[in-house]
């Protein structure tokens, strides 16, 4: 069968991006195919599992008519302007264009260097691909939009990082890979022409909608705006913390990207930090919605120009337009964390309610995810025997004010808790685990990963035998720092 991708990224001008020039690996070897992925993309996974597409999986050899490229862009890391970053170890293959008419990007993580590669070897290690690989699906599973994996690939070589590990490539599915960063890439260089040419192919790919609003780009950053707002709301109400929001790392679509330095928090507190190389805890948890507004005003600035030809009423509109992210990020917030406690509609005082739990669970050290998840058991045991075990004996008063809310819905107790439970995972892929999967990997033995990433296809859903995902770790497996 043959490989049929389509190339409207790489039919910009040349300046959007570069040759990419294979770098065959030594031993290609499939890890993983998402079969399913594969055949909502159309691609038949078949092929991609035969020699011919394992080798183009690793970046070795393409069949005919992909010429994969790298994109270039820029961006803010940690709030310092890099005029120019782009795919120094990814390449884009092609578009997938699914029945329905919607488009996504194919993409290869480290499959050697590019034009952009800064230093580096262009390659990656197997536990940060394993790491993507299922934190994306399980973002996915969760329900917050995300690029996902596609596969992963042995190199069959090593790769020199503090020690030397064996190497891995990824392959990423993106609605696409526009980044703030990307705008950013031709704001710095005054190029207009090129922005606007990138904001329609934006805005044809993510947004069509706008092009009919009286002002199509400033609808297009408001649409953006909404999209990220949404996005960082679900990251809040699973305990996920990205790691490294800078504005490379934020994508247009509004997917998550980048499963670098992440984690998913254990034991609650708002200025949670994993990041080894976020000292000053610029992307902590609860920090994570003023970063979102902060990165969209940088991209709101690269399209000021569009937006019109006053200055002044462009920096205007603009503004306005950016100030309206809190609204939306509060209005989705207080949505899904109301959903949380088994409140069907936000009252006023849901919110002080809200923030006391969190004020027992951070005074309690409790784990985020088990807390809500258990709160529903809370709800339907009328000893009281739960609820002390998951929070000790700081609860008592603030059950009783839920309980009191929870009653004025006039809706039976059982069926609360069913969605809550349906709003609660019981499983999500926790550092420890993670890293236990990696280890076992790194020794050749794939199969921990296999059994995290099925278990975490259905992460709402308490599954027989898999007992041990859902606990947190104990104090000897607690992973404390993450790592690029
Ligand atoms: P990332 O962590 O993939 O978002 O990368 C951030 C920046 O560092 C991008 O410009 C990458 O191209 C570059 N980079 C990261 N790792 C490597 C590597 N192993 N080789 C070359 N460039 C890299
Ligand atoms: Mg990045
Ligand atoms: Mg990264």
């Amino acid at each position: 069968m043959k490989l049929d991708l389509s190339h409207s990224y790489a039919a910009l001008p040349e300046r959007f991006h570069r040759p990419a020039v294979l770098q065959p690996v030594p031993a290609p070897r499939l890890i993983a195919l998402n079969a399913r992925l594969a055949e909502q993309l159309g691609l038949d996974a078949g092929w991609l599992s035969s020699e011919e597409g394992v080798a183009m999986l690793a970046g070795s050899r393409m069949p005919a008519g992909v010429q994969p490229i790298a994109g270039a862009y820029a961006g803010h890391q940690f709030g310092n302007f890099v005029p120019q970053l782009g795919d120094g170890r990814a390449m884009l293959l092609g578009e997938a264009v699914t029945k329905d008419g919607k488009r996504f990007d194919i993409q290869l993580k480290g499959a050697g260097r590019t034009a952009f590669s800064r230093g580096g070897d262009g390659r990656a290690a197997l536990g940060p691909v394993l790491r993507e690989y299922i934190v994306s699906e399980a973002m996915a599973r969760l329900g917050v939009p995300t690029t996902r994996a596609l596969a992963a690939v042995l190199s069959g070589e090593t790769v020199a990082r503090e020690r030397f590990l064996p190497g891995a490539i990824f392959t990423r599915v993106a609605a696409s890979h526009i980044r703030v960063g990307t705008f950013q890439f031709f704001a710095a260089r005054g190029d207009v022409e090129a922005i606007r040419l990138l904001a329609d192919h934006a805005i044809e790919r993510h947004y069509p909608l706008v092009k009919t609003a009286e002002r199509p780009y400033l609808a297009f950053f408001e649409a953006v705006r909404d999209a990220q707002a949404r996005l960082i709301a679900q990251w809040m109400q699973i305990g996920f913390i990205h790691g490294v929001m800078n504005t490379d790392n934020m994508t247009i679509s509004g997917e998550t990207i980048d499963y670098g330095p992440c984690a998913f928090m254990d034991e609650y507190h708002p200025r949670k930090v994993f990041s080894s190389i976020d000292t000053q805890g610029r992307y902590a948890f609860g920090n994570q919605p003023l970063i979102g507004q902060w990165n969209l005003a940088r991209l709101a600035e690269t399209l000021l120009p569009l937006i019109d030809d006053n200055e002044d009423e462009a920096l205007e509109l603009a503004q306005g337009a950016l100030s309206g992210f809190n609204a939306v990020f509060q209005e989705a917030y207080n949505r899904g964390m109301a959903q949380k406690i088994g409140i069907a509609e936000v009252q006023e005082g849901d919110m002080d309610l809200l923030g006391d739990l969190l004020g027992i669970m951070a005074a309690e050290e409790s784990d985020f995810t088990l807390s809500f998840r258990g709160l529903a058991d809370v709800l339907e045991d009328e000893s009281g025997a739960i609820a002390q075990g998951l929070f000790g004996g700081h609860f008592a008063g603030w059950e009783v004010r839920w309980r009191d809310r929870l009653s004025r819905q006039g809706t039976p107790v059982e069926e609360i808790a069913i969605g809550m439970r349906a709003a609660n995972p019981l499983y999500i892929p926790r550092n420890h685990q993670i890293q236990a999967v990696i280890d076992a990997a790194e020794n050749n033995d794939f199969a921990p990963f296999h059994a995290l990433n099925s278990v975490l296809q259905k992460p709402f859903e308490r599954q027989e035998g898999a007992e041990a995902f859902a606990v947190p770790p104990q104090r000897h497996e607690r992973v404390l720092r993450t790592f690029c």
